[in-house]
């Protein structure tokens, strides 16, 4: 398999992750409208739908192009429906954590619509868990290998945007507000942190707050999301002593406090000292955030009204804040352009994890099945997009 990881500063690794059918797919037994071939493309089929007839036509300039026979696409890394948790997460997410220990923002997105397979991948279920856990096992295990030169612990936190508020998913409550301070950067007021003690907690932890996302019955899914779920970590010190130094000069916290009550302004960082060098030495903070976003879906203007479609609105716009942003930064490279943190609460949030030195991965969740036909062309051209 090919690295995914981002080769230059503020590139954008993208990949996309095909679900297997599920069994209302198989019974309909249509073909699958998408193919996986090697480790990086993907072929999407514009006719398979027209023949199995439930291709509801597209308008204008959003009809598939039907040059040839088949529409190729090529990402980083394309995931068939046998790829495991741990092959996913192996190759995407595990790829940039060496940057978040050498003091880069890392951050994580998995795009798609209702049911494509999003939470799947970044949460899972108990049984195969997804990138959320996957990440923090991980980053437990690198911090113990180097604990004689830098020793640390970790803490979460977990927070939804929805109807472009926040609110926290581990002690609910919100919404919260975000504030830009000069040395701190993007800081979640009243956020809360927790250090879980053991693999176990922080699955519960998981999900426990993904049963605070807010969700709504809709037209697609009895339990789609229609939030954006934001996972953060943090690493800090263990001693004692230099706790209390640490705080008293980290940008991030004036107080020092029993761990498990931090008010660290951030959601999920690492911090970490060098113990040879001594303590004056700058601290290196990373934030690592993993991003479970809401369905991508276009809302049925039929049924939808009121709530339903401001929800609707509000999803659309943070996505498309999303890719402005990410697409404003690549320019940015090769000249000075304005980046529109501010047009949405998602990347106002993550105004620090995106640019710059931070490295970012695209997963895009689709299905192979025609019944999702539209959805997973239109995913396809988003994450087209964010190369
Ligand atoms: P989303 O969060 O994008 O709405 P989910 O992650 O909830 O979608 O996935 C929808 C359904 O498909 C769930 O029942 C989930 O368990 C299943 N699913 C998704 N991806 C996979 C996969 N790679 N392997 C097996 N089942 C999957
Ligand atoms: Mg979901």
């Amino acid at each position: 398999m090919v690295s995914v990881l981002p080769t230059e500063e503020g590139n954008v690794a993208v990949v996309v992750r095909v679900r297997p059918q599920n069994q209302q797919e198989r019974e309909g037994s249509r073909h699958a409208v998408v193919q996986v071939i090697g480790d990086s493309m993907l072929v999407f089929d514009p006719e398979e739908p027209r023949l199995s007839g439930v291709f509801t036509g597209f308008r204008g300039h959003d009809a598939p192009k039907r040059k040839g026979k088949d529409l190729k696409f090529v990402f980083d890394q394309v995931f068939g429906e046998s790829a495991t948790q741990e092959e996913v997460f192996q190759h995407t997410t595990k790829e940039i954590l060496d940057g978040v220990l050498n003091g880069y923002n890392c951050s994580v997105f998995a795009y798609g619509a209702t049911g494509a397979g999003k939470t799947y991948t970044m949460l899972g279920s108990e049984k195969s868990p997804g990138i959320m856990y996957l990440t923090m096992v991980e980053l437990y295990k690198r911090i113990e290998a180097r604990k004689e030169e830098k020793s640390c612990e970790v803490l979460i936190s977990y927070q939804e945007v929805y109807n472009e508020q926040i609110h926290d998913l581990l002690e609910p409550k919100g919404p919260l507000a975000i504030r830009e301070d000069p040395e701190k950067g993007v800081v979640v007021q009243g956020l809360s942190f927790h250090q879980p003690k053991s693999a176990e907690q922080l699955l519960e932890m998981l999900a426990s707050g993904n049963r605070n996302r807010t969700q709504h019955p809709t037209d697609a899914n009895a339990t789609s999301s229609r939030s954006h779920a934001v996972f953060q970590a943090i690493r800090e010190p263990l001693v004692r002593a230099e706790l209390v130094l640490l705080y008293s000069s980290s940008p991030l916290c004036q107080v020092p406090l029993p761990p498990n009550q931090l008010q660290v302004p951030c959601p999920i960082f690492v911090k970490q000292q060098d113990r040879v060098v001594g303590i004056t030495q700058d601290l290196q903070v990373a934030k690592m955030s993993l991003i479970d976003l809401a369905g991508s879906e276009r809302a049925s203007t039929t049924n939808t009204k009121g709530e339903r479609l401001r929800e609707g609105a509000n999803i659309n716009r943070s996505l498309l804040a999303l890719i402005n942003v990410i697409n404003a930064l690549a320019d940015a490279k090769s000249r000075k352009s304005h980046i529109p943190y501010r047009d949405s609460k998602l990347t106002r949030l993550l105004k620090d994890s995106l640019g710059g030195n931070c490295r970012t991965i695209m997963i895009a969740a689709i299905s192979p099945s025609a019944l999702a036909y539209e959805d997973t062309y239109n995913t396809l051209k988003y994450a087209n997009r964010a190369k």
